[in-house]
């Protein structure tokens, strides 16, 4: 299933094509006050519509993490990173998607207060 998905102004869109039945509410220091609910994708399944040059991005703790948020709105659509092996992945924030049901889908509280 495809959804189309952006940060509130508009200046970041994708379409990400994902099966989406749970999605991780994660208490770190940096999600607890952003507040996103994610899911993730491999990078390949993630399409961004408007320039990579509109993405602002912040890193933290062990900076293999690109929080990527908009410098407009302060929308925070997506985050990238890589696994051990190398694969490029997405973590998609459902809330994003304008016309994903968040009531359809499992939250699954993930314990990351370790990660300062
Ligand atoms: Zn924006």
């Amino acid at each position: 299933m495809f959804y189309f998905g952006g940060c509130h102004c508009g200046k970041i869109t994708f379409e990400v094509e994902g099966e989406f039945t749970q999605a991780i509410d994660c208490n770190c220091s940096l999600c607890r006050r952003r507040g996103g609910l994610l899911a993730f994708v491999p990078r390949g399944s993630l399409r961004l519509k408007t320039s990579v040059e509109n993405l602002s991005t912040y890193k933290f703790n062990k900076h293999v993490i690109q929080h990527h948020f908009c410098s407009t709105c302060g929308t925070a659509p997506f985050a990238e990173a890589e696994d051990k092996n190398g694969e490029k992945g997405a973590a998609i924030n459902l809330r994003c998607l304008p016309d994903f049901d968040l009531d359809s889908i499992e939250i699954i509280k993930f314990d990351g207060k370790g990660y300062q």
